[in-house]
């Protein structure tokens, strides 16, 4: 279908099904069970089977006909496409359904205090007691940790092997006494993340994901999905948080079809259509025009979402998010020059209620989520352009015999 087709049935469709009124669990049932919520999935599973550029015109539909988004999040963007490529058939009739339709929120728990990017670091223990897996460590930096239901856990199972072959990859329920999520307060003044800490938690073997061992496979895999969900042209709309259903669906879009009330603010902000917008909005206001050096640099910001538009989809996920870093940095860096002494200010009587701050202090974190930019790099040199890999003293020691980073510091 070319985004020209999918754009017009998207925009019949969701002209005749979105109704504000409508209870938000409600909302997001009719739109998983439409397969418009998630155009890319397989018609199979709540999608129609679509390219990453006619599901741009299905995004652009959604927004004209001024419908809220289907959920978006870590289950949406990493856990659901991963299931559909590796997950039992089992897994993926339990689980599948509660994500397309925003039930059932999903955080991460992969990074821990002594391995973020070297990922396959990790100490977390899995230890098989019959039909399950008793689960011990401390993980950290779970966003949503502290309301999501279920989760992905990479966890070690063998470390009488190599570090990335001795890793398993787990569904475990964080609704049971083992699970303790304890939020951390980042700059912005938001607590999104998590310290969770596991002790003697239960994870059925039944999910278990890929085999056993195969843990560092399905996490690439998984990565991968979230560095695409991460591109400079990434709808930036959705929601991340945990949303009352029972709200009528049409408290969470804004006139103009974007999301009113959602955690990827700050991204929706700086990226796409939301950064176009917002530099009007702020040039129009600094009176700035017929600056030349500011539209010089609009035009650099103008042609990179350009860039990704076209591109989007063909380069590599890393290469990417790269991008989206690149762009939302510049974003920034134009906005708060644009509104000068006043981009200082935060909270509601600041220039734009404080958003711009916000964006500001959220930057960052996006080029350390989901990998840093210099892995990022790395994966771009190695895998992509074939340059020498990092010298990986480790790479075939058992892990029980390296030198381990102490876990409660
Ligand atoms: C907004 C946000 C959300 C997150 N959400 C989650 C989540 O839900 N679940 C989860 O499990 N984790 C999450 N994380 C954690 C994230 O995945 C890690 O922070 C990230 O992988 C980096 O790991 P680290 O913090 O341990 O830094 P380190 O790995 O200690 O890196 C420190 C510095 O060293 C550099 N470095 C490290 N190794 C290399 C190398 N080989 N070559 C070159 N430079 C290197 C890094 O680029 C970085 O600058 C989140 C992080 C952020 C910021």
């Amino acid at each position: 279908m070319t985004p020209e087709d999918a754009y017009r049935d998207a925009l019949a469709w969701f002209q005749a099904n979105w109704d504000p009124q409508l209870p938000l669990r409600d909302w997001w049932q009719r739109l998983a069970d439409s397969g418009w919520g998630f155009p890319t999935w397989p018609q199979q599973w709540f999608g129609k089977g679509l390219d990453h550029a006619a599901a741009k015109g299905v995004a652009r539909a959604r927004r004209e006909a001024g419908a809220f988004s289907a959920p978006l999040g870590i289950a949406t963007m990493m856990v659901a496409p991963t299931l559909m490529e590796v997950g039992t058939p089992e897994q993926q009739q339990r689980y599948l359904p509660g994500i397309a339709n925003g039930t059932e929120v999903w955080c991460q728990l992969f990074s821990e205090p002594g391995a973020g990017s070297d990922l396959a670091g990790v100490q977390t223990r899995a230890v098989r007691d019959g039909d399950e897996w008793v689960v011990n460590g401390q993980k950290v930096w779970t966003s949503g940790g502290h309301y999501a239901r279920f989760a992905i856990l990479v966890a070690r199972t063998n470390p009488e092997v190599p570090k990335h072959r001795g890793l398993s990859f787990f569904l475990i329920d964080m609704d049971q006494p083992g699970v303790d999520p304890r939020p951390l307060r980042q700059m912005t003044g938001d607590a999104e993340f998590n310290e969770v800490f596991l002790t003697d938690a239960r994870a059925r073997h039944q999910n278990l994901v890929g085999g056993l061992g195969d843990g560092w496979s399905v996490a690439l895999r998984l990565l991968n999905h979230e560095r695409e969900s991460l591109d400079a042209d990434a709808d930036g709309s959705g929601i991340m948080g945990d949303l009352d259903l029972d709200a009528p669906a049409g408290t969470f879009v804004g006139a103009d079809g974007r999301n009113s009330d959602d955690g990827t603010g700050p991204m929706s902000m700086a990226q796409g259509d939301g950064a176009a917008e917002l530099l009007t909005t702020l040039i129009a206001g600094a009176g700035r025009r017929g600056d030349a050096v500011t539209r010089q640099r609009v035009a650099d910001i103008h042609s990179r979402i350009r860039i990704a538009r076209y591109a989007g989809g063909a380069m590599p996920p890393s290469a990417g998010k790269l991008a989206s870093v690149t762009l939302m940095r510049k974003v920034r860096d134009e906005a708060l020059e644009l509104l000068g002494p006043a981009g200082m200010l935060s909270g509601t009587e600041a220039p734009l209620a404080g958003a711009v701050t916000e964006m500001a202090l959220w930057t960052p974190g996006l080029s350390i989520a989901g990998g840093t930019d210099e892995i990022q790099r790395n994966i771009l040199g190695e895998r992509h352009l074939g340059l020498p890999a990092e010298p990986r003293v480790d790479k075939d020691l058992p892990f029980k015999d390296l030198q381990q980073p102490s876990i409660r510091g």
